[in-house]
C-alpha cells in the first residue's frame, strides 16, 4: 500500500452533533462547507440526516447544489454567501436557502425568485457578511414582509468565552432582531458552549462535529495513517532531509513515510511535529517534503510499517499547535490523495 489512510469516524461525527444537541434547548443544524471541513460533505451530512439534523449550511450555492444531489429533497440546505450574481438557477433547482447579507442581495433575489425561500444575514460586529445595523433597519419592515426563514448573525470571537465581544455582539443582534416574529440562530460551535443565552432557535455547529476545539469534549474523527517506505539508519553527525536542518546527534534510525506538504501535511508543522507508531512517539525531522516526512524511530522496536499522524495520541488541534496554525485548517487541508476509509 503507497497511499496514507485516511480513516473517518461517521459515528464519532454523529455523537458529536448529538452531544452538542443534548447542549440545548434548540434545533441544532451542521455545517458541512468546504466538504464537510474537507472529510467529504455528502457522507457527513448523510450520517447526519440519518440521525435526525434537518438543517445544513453550506459557504456557496454551487456547494449546496452538489450536496442537495447527495442528499435529496427534505432537508434543508442554507448558503452563507447568500444569492449572488450567477446562483439564480443553483437555488431554485436545489431548493437552496440563500441568507441574503445586503440590500442588493435582497433585489436580486426577490426579482429572479418572487417567493422562493431566503434568510437574512446580519452583522452584528464581526464586519464580514451581513447588512448593517443602519441597513437594516432602512430595510427591516420591507424584508420581513417578504417572509424570511432566518435571521442569523456570527460571532467573531466565540472560542473566548471571555471575551466581551460575545456579550457585544448578542446585544446589538438583539436589537436587530428582538420582537420580530422569525426564528434566529447565532450560535456556532463556541456560541453552543456559551450558554442558554447564545441558542435562539437553531445552532449551527461545525468544527464540533468534526472534533475541533472549542468543543473539548469532542470525540476524534480522524485516523491518518502514512505508511514506511524505507527505514535506514544513520550515524552521529550525518544530515536529514532539504536544507540539513536536522543532524543526528546519536547514531539513529530514520523512517521515510508516504505523505508531505501536498497532502494537507503542512511544511511548518515541521519539526514541532510527532508521528506515532503504537504508543511510541517518533518525532518529525527535518523538513516536511511534498510527498514525504522522516521521522526519527530509534527508539521504536521493530521496524514499523506505519506512522500515526492523527489519532489516539494527536488530535487535530495538537498538529495544529505544531503548524502554527487551528485545527479548522488543519481539516481542510487534507489532500486528495489519501485512501479514504469511512466507519459507519
Ligand atoms: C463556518 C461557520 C459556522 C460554523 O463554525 P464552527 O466554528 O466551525 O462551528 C457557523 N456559521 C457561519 C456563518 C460560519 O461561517
Amino acid at each position: 500500500m503507497t497511499s496514507a489512510t485516511l480513516t473517518i469516524d461517521l459515528r464519532a461525527i454523529v455523537r458529536n452533533w448529538q452531544a452538542l444537541d443534548a447542549m440545548t434547548e434548540v434545533e441544532t443544524g451542521a455545517v458541512v462547507k468546504a466538504s464537510g471541513y474537507g472529510l467529504s460533505a455528502p457522507h457527513v451530512a448523510q450520517a447526519l440526516a440519518k440521525a435526525g439534523a434537518r438543517q445544513f449550511f453550506v459557504a456557496t450555492a454551487q456547494e449546496g447544489a452538489d450536496l442537495r444531489a447527495h442528499l435529496g429533497f427534505g432537508p434543508e440546505i442554507h448558503v452563507f454567501s447568500g444569492h449572488m450574481a450567477g446562483d439564480t438557477d443553483a437555488i431554485r433547482s436545489a431548493h437552496l436557502i440563500p441568507h441574503l447579507n445586503s440590500v442588493d442581495q435582497m433585489l436580486r433575489h426577490v426579482e429572479a425568485l418572487p417567493g422562493a425561500a431566503f434568510g437574512i444575514q446580519l452583522d452584528s460586529g464581526m464586519n464580514r457578511l451581513g447588512m448593517e445595523p443602519a441597513e437594516w433597519s432602512a430595510v427591516r419592515d420591507i424584508a420581513i414582509a417578504q417572509g424570511p426563514v432566518l435571521l442569523m448573525s456570527h460571532l467573531a470571537c466565540a472560542d473566548d468565552a471571555d471575551h466581551p465581544m460575545n456579550a457585544q455582539q448578542l446585544e446589538t443582534f438583539r436589537a436587530m432582531t428582538d420582537g420580530l416574529d422569525v426564528p434566529r440562530s447565532l450560535a456556532a460551535t463556541g456560541g453552543v458552549l456559551l450558554g442558554p443565552d447564545y441558542h435562539f432557535d437553531l445552532t449551527r455547529p461545525g468544527v464540533g462535529l468534526y472534533g475541533g476545539l472549542p468543543f473539548v469534549d469532542a470525540e476524534p474523527v480522524v485516523t491518518l495513517d502514512l505508511p514506511v517506505i524505507q527505514i535506514r539508519d544513520v550515524a552521529a553527525g550525518e544530515a536529514v532531509g532539504y536544507g540539513n536542518t536536522w543532524i543526528a546527534s546519536r547514531p539513529s534510525r530514520v523512517a521515510t513515510v508516504s505523505g508531505g506538504y501536498a497532502d494537507g501535511l503542512i511544511r511548518a508543522m515541521g519539526p514541532g511535529a510527532t508521528l506515532f507508531a503504537g504508543d511510541a512517539p517518533c518525532p518529525v525531522i527535518g523538513r516536511v517534503s511534498m510527498d514525504l516526512i522522516t521521522a526519527d524511530v530509534t527508539d521504536v522496536d521493530g521496524d514499523p510499517e506505519a506512522l500515526q499522524l492523527l489519532g489516539r495520541h494527536n488530535s487535530v488541534d495538537s498538529v495544529a499547535d505544531a503548524a502554527g496554525t487551528i485545527g479548522y485548517e488543519i481539516l481542510t487541508a487534507l489532500g486528495g490523495r489519501y485512501q479514504r476509509d469511512y466507519l459507519a
